[in-house]
């Protein structure tokens, strides 16, 4: 039965963590923060068909400063040539993150608590030399990548 399958699906979650089943960042449309919102490029953002886009500073991708709601774009005047971090700047939508080694049944509750279902997700660079850890960006994570993982539970009933 479909009940059967999503309670099965829901217990295999708890051996997971969130790298399983993220987007991997090669994937993931973002924009960098300088992009100019006209009518080519409104255009181009809305056909790629995401809800939310991350957005980085200019040249460092691994440095993600906001989020544009595609929404957003809905009230906006191409001919004003607004960028996207003028947007951005004035609707503030926060940034998560979660580490890539994060259990999915933590990640779920985050996202049932919060709003925004959607998180960036880092990696630890290991450093040997015993300087300060850094991070690198390797992907987003959706309330929807959760349940597609509880979904899909295969079920052998013989
Ligand atoms: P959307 O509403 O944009 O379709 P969902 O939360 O329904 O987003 O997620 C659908 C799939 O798209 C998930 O696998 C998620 O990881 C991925 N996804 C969400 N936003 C982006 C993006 N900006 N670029 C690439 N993949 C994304």
């Amino acid at each position: 039965s479909n009940e059967l399958k999503i309670a099965v699906g829901a217990m295999e979650i708890a051996d997971k963590v969130v790298k399983d089943v993220m987007t991997k960042i090669e994937d993931v449309f973002m924009l960098p923060d300088t992009t100019i919102l006209n009518a080519k490029t409104v255009m181009e953002i809305v056909k790629m068909g995401y809800t939310r886009i991350p957005v980085y500073q200019y040249g460092d991708k691994n440095n993600v400063t906001d989020m544009l709601f595609v929404k957003d774009l809905a009230l906006l005047d191409p001919d004003d040539n607004f960028t996207v971090k003028t947007v951005c700047g004035y609707h503030k939508h926060p940034v998560k993150f979660v580490m890539n080694d994060t259990p999915l049944p933590h990640l779920l509750e985050a996202f049932k608590k919060g709003e925004g279902h959607l998180a960036m997700v880092k990696r630890l660079i290991n450093t040997d030399d015993g300087h300060d850890p850094s991070y690198e960006l390797v992907g987003v994570v959706t309330l929807e990548d959760i349940v597609e993982e509880i979904l899909q539970a295969e079920i052998n009933d013989e």
